[in-house]
């Protein structure tokens, strides 16, 4: 990678079984691959490429490609394009750069080593390659390469901080105004550690966590993601100028660590993952003492309270959800979600004599199936959790609740819980088991299983 951060120079060198082509994911890749000079052996005889394919026809073991790709100066589609130039730095989708070996339609593993200008540090979700010489070498191929992801090349600071085993790669791009990085990294940790207390247990064993300061927002997480591409990350698009206690409140970073409980689940059914991050978001912020009690009761009413507004009778939230992006109707399909996990936490604990909860049905999960490199249908992560509940909370809620165009009723639940809206406040009611379950939820992450 040159110094402005718009050239790459590749070297692909093939051994062992050969793939037969290299293949972009992304449309846009071909518009920034220049010519591709096949081995010297040929003399360098350029390879064809068609559409996304470069093809690599008649190649031996021990032959090296070569190729250039040049990326433009500025991207047009912000932060969500995965593409972008923040300072001096560039983050981007490894899916606009990198050609990926198939043979015939199975991708093929490979070693990738990064030579990065002085001065820039390289943010990836890899993990590196154990045996290799190069601190910069990892390993590719055991996630779908089509999976998105995000790179980041820049001036940073970086620290590798470890939760209870698990390491997160955190990396902070320079920004203007300066960021705290010791603040900051301390956030992280913090809501890390949060998660952790769920269970005892960090979901995942690492994650890349980018965060760039864009300067910019009215509030300290304008953006977030988790992307599971190459391995599991957060990125965090951050307003910087922003008060430290701001970002101590906010929900976001809490959210998008949640999203680690679950594995990749296709993006059909988006309620299910939206909804137990925004579930946790604020069970988490309490049982961790950064809202009360009370506050996060209020929040999560709020919320069922947005998606009851959002609710339109004739549509189910499959529907909704599955084409959430075009109708923006993001609060039908979130707090659906939510409530949805909110049932199935109180019901676990009803059913279980409060042996077991949603917490520790994510433990087991864990336990099976974390990380995961494979894609989960919702109806299959659902079964699993059934299956390992020795229940059918989470089938029976889905069959209940995924094709409804109502949202889910919580009158019940309310009850059981003591709560009950009055005017626009939150009453709790104060004594015996409603007090006792409403504690148990908010306090999950001070009762480990
Ligand atoms: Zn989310």
């Amino acid at each position: 990678m040159d110094q402005a951060l718009e050239h790459f120079q590749v070297r692909a060198c093939l051994d062992g079984p050969l793939p037969d082509a290299l293949v972009a994911h992304a449309p846009d890749a071909r518009s920034y691959l220049e010519q591709v000079a096949g081995p010297r052996s040929t003399g360098g005889k350029l390879l064809p490429v068609r559409g996304n394919r470069i093809r690599l026809d008649g190649l031996v073991p021990g032959d090296c490609l070569e190729y250039a790709v040049s990326l433009p100066r500025s991207f047009h589609g912000g932060w969500r394009s995965g593409a972008h130039r923040v300072g001096d730095s560039l983050i981007v989708s490894p899916l606009l750069w990198l050609w990926y070996p198939y043979r015939g339609n199975a991708q093929q593993p490979f070693r990738l080593t990064l030579q990065i200008p002085e001065g820039m540090q390289l943010s990836v979700p890899w993990p590196r390659a154990k045996d290799a010489a190069e601190s910069s070498s990892y390993r590719l191929g055991a996630r779908p390469y089509e999976w998105q992801a995000l790179v980041a090349f820049g001036p940073a600071s970086q620290e590798a901080v470890t939760v209870n085993g698990a390491t997160l790669r955190i990396t902070l791009l320079a920004g203007a105004p300066a960021a705290d990085q010791a603040a900051l990294t301390d956030w992280i940790r913090q809501g890390a550690e949060a998660l952790t207390m769920l269970y005892g247990r960090f979901p995942v064993p690492e994650a890349q966590v980018l965060v760039v300061p864009i300067g910019q927002g009215d509030e300290p997480v304008p953006w977030g993601q988790v992307t599971r591409g190459g391995g599991d990350a957060v990125h965090l698009f951050i307003d910087q100028r922003q008060p430290m206690t701001a970002f101590r409140r906010d929900w976001t970073l809490m959210h998008e660590l949640s999203h680690l409980l679950h594995p990749m689940i296709d993006n059909h059914t988006p309620w299910l993952n939206e909804g137990l991050a925004s579930y946790y978001q604020n069970v988490l912020r309490a049982s961790s003492g950064v809202v009360s009690p009370e506050q996060a009761w209020e929040e999560l009413d709020a919320g069922f309270q947005r998606g009851r507004q959002d609710s339109q009778p004739e549509q189910s939230l499959a529907e909704v959800g599955e084409n959430m992006r075009s109708n923006r109707r993001f609060m039908r399909v979130y707090w659906s979600g939510a409530a949805i996990m909110l049932m199935a936490d109180t019901e676990l604990r009803a059913r279980s004599g409060g042996r077991q909860s949603l917490a520790s049905a994510l433990q087991a999960f864990r336990e099976c199936c974390l990380p995961s490199d494979r894609g989960w249908s919702a109806l299959e992560f659902l079964r699993q959790l059934d299956r390992l509940t020795e229940s059918d909370v989470f089938t029976g809620l889905y069959a209940r609740y995924a094709y409804s165009s109502q949202f889910p009723d919580l009158r019940a639940i309310y009850s059981q819980l003591g709560l009950r809206r009055e005017g626009t406040g939150l009453h709790f009611a104060g004594e015996g088991s409603a007090a006792r379950l409403r504690a148990e939820i908010m306090q999950s992450a001070t009762r480990p299983n």
